[in-house]
């Protein structure tokens, strides 16, 4: 446009209209090797739909509205709900009509577990915070599918593609949404901690309870229920579904205080709840609480780790296009060496992630049935923790880098690099903190022996005689060994470790050959990057590298 003053020129819409997955040749080619190419029409689908400026336009419209409590009706009764910008309904009508969400337990054929993840890989590119109920949702399933009973009730629901946001009670529900409840005031990765207190009714072998206490993060509160962890009368902990409606159709006894004012991830409800003597039913074995909430959190730790991976693949996207359009000093910014190491670095550490990431998602897939993989359970127990802890962290530098590649215009609240920046922490702090996680590895090193011997044949094989990899191999042969002589002040150290030798081994399996050298070079070279861009580029092909993040022509 002309102003009066000046013509707009050399600025660079961020990138719309497009299909996500076509952009993405790595994550395709991913999900055909892993036996999912029946889901990449339906994935198609779903990218084109979610690369729509209008889709782009309901999520900034979502986080910019933002959920309201609302804690009484006109009439001054109590209903302790929450209200969302239609585009919140939107977003969650979209993501869960798409049928990924519950992908992984209603089809029986082979890579259901990667398509799922992609389904939530190209969902997080557009809007985070509606990833949270999908998440707790679905990490709640493979817990209730446990108790033959709830699951009769519950199943359908958890399973069905629609959206329903209405309160009502569950049985006059065609979908249901579920949370989980664990973190209190006094503390949160201490969930031993809790005060809650569960008192059975009508006598101590009773699975219904009534709760009392509270819970400082509550998210998606409006949910119409939520998992949560309570001390039973003997003293120990026990998990207890808890409903928004009681089965004599009164409103559950769950008021929430008040939402939290977040960072980021502001279109989602994270709430703070009383528990005044609210109804609960015991879920799992009495005093098991924290075994039954820790199979759901394993399954919300994998998708922190698709969702921290989202953000990246987002940030490069925009960045990438960014850089290819905007001049600066008579070329594009995608031409200036130092861009391109910056770049190239940034695509390296997306595709890390990513096949990281698929192959977590797999090791789900793989550890299921009568006779699980004892490799798929060794990535389950120690990768885990391991990849929650790098890929969210790694998420937090790569949304500042990505922002700074669009410079001025990355930082105001038009761009969408700045609400992906707001919201790449939080997948690091909940469901397990950095270090509570650098933590949970070595504790499954010294008690999970099998598994780990497993895993660490499988990443010598990985290594061949590639003399980088059998050195970084070697370096954790002690911990390996003797995980006990490890001091807890290294943990972070040794996840760190471990991961990089793991997305390696992934790369040269499965990568072509700019992205594996490429990784080898930066990752494991005396050079080893501390900011992002801080590469030797005679070492990348930063070409390969570059067109395989964003193809030219897509
Ligand atoms: C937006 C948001 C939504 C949330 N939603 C929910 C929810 O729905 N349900 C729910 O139950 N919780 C929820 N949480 C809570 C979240 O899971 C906790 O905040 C998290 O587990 C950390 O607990 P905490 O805040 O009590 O911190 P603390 O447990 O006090 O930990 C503080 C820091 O100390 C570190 N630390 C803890 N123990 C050790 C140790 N032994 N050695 C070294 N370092 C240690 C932690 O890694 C962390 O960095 C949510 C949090 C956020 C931010």
């Amino acid at each position: 446009m002309d102003w009066n003053t000046h013509t707009v020129t050399n600025q660079v819409d961020e990138l719309r209209d497009a299909d996500l997955l076509a952009l993405d040749p790595a994550l395709q080619q991913h999900l055909q090797r892993l036996g999912a190419d029946w889901a990449l029409p339906g994935l198609h689908a779903y990218g084109t739909a979610l690369g729509r400026r209008e889709t782009f336009e309901q999520a900034a419209q979502a986080n910019a509205a933002g959920p309201v409590l609302q804690r009484f009706d006109a009439r001054g009764r109590r209903i302790d709900d929450v209200r969302f910008h239609p585009d919140w309904h939107a977003l969650l009508t979209l993501l869960r009509g798409q049928g990924w969400m519950a992908r992984p337990f209603a089809d029986h054929r082979p890579g259901r577990w990667a398509a799922a993840a992609a389904g939530m890989l190209l969902h997080g590119q557009v809007e985070a915070g509606t990833l949270c109920p999908a998440t707790m949702t679905q990490a709640a399933i493979p817990v209730l599918r446990r108790d033959p009973a709830l699951w009769a009730w519950l199943g359908e629901r958890l399973l069905d593609p629609r959206h329903d946001p209405s309160d009502r009670p569950i049985d006059a529900k065609p979908s249901i949404w579920l949370g989980m409840g664990m973190t209190e005031k006094q503390g949160g990765s201490d969930v031993r901690a809790n005060t809650t207190t569960a008192t059975p009714i009508g006598g101590p072998d009773s699975a219904e309870a009534l709760l009392r206490g509270h819970k400082w993060f509550y998210s998606a509160p409006s949910s119409d229920a939520h998992l949560v962890v309570a001390r039973a009368a003997e003293g120990g902990l026990s998990c207890y579904l808890v409903p928004r409606w009681r089965p004599d159709g009164q409103r559950n006894a769950v008021r929430i205080q008040r939402l939290k004012d977040k960072l980021g991830n502001r279109s989602n409800a994270s709430g703070e709840v009383e528990f005044e003597d609210a109804w609960g039913l015991r879920v799992g074995e009495p005093g098991r609480g924290l075994p039954t909430i820790l199979e759901m959190a394993t399954h919300t730790r994998l998708n922190c780790v698709l969702g921290s991976t989202a953000l990246m693949r987002a940030g490069l996207v925009q960045a990438l296009a960014y850089a290819r359009g905007r001049q600066a000093f008579g070329r594009p910014l995608a031409q200036q060496p130092l861009m391109r190491s910056v770049l190239a670095d940034l695509a390296l550490e997306s595709e890390a992630a990513l096949v990281l990431a698929l192959r977590l998602a797999q090791a789900f897939e793989d550890a299921e049935g009568p006779a699980p993989d004892p490799l798929a359970r060794a990535w389950q127990r120690l990768m885990t923790p391991a990849a929650k802890l790098w890929v969210c962290k790694r998420a937090v530098a790569q949304a500042g880098e990505a922002l700074e590649v669009l410079g001025g215009n990355g930082y105001v609240e038009e761009s969408s690099l700045a609400r992906l920046y707001r919201e790449a922490p939080v997948n690091s702090v909940w469901e397990g903190s950095g270090n509570v996680m650098a933590l949970d590895l070595l504790r499954a090193l010294g008690r999970e022996r099998e598994a780990t011997q497993r895993l660490w044949d499988d990443l010598a094989e990985g290594c061949g005689d590639e003399p980088r990899l059998r050195a970084a191999l070697t370096a954790l042969a002690p911990v390996w060994q003797r995980p006990t002589d490890a001091a807890e002040g290294q943990a972070r150290r040794i996840a760190q470790r471990l991961v990089l030798l793991a997305q390696a081994v992934l790369l040269r399996r499965h990568a072509p050959a700019a992205v594996t050298e490429g990784f080898l070079a930066t990752r494991f070279g005396p050079d080893t990057a501390g900011i992002f861009g801080a590469l030797a580029p005679a070492a990348l092909d930063v070409d390969a590298l570059l067109e395989r993040a964003l193809p030219t022509q897509a």
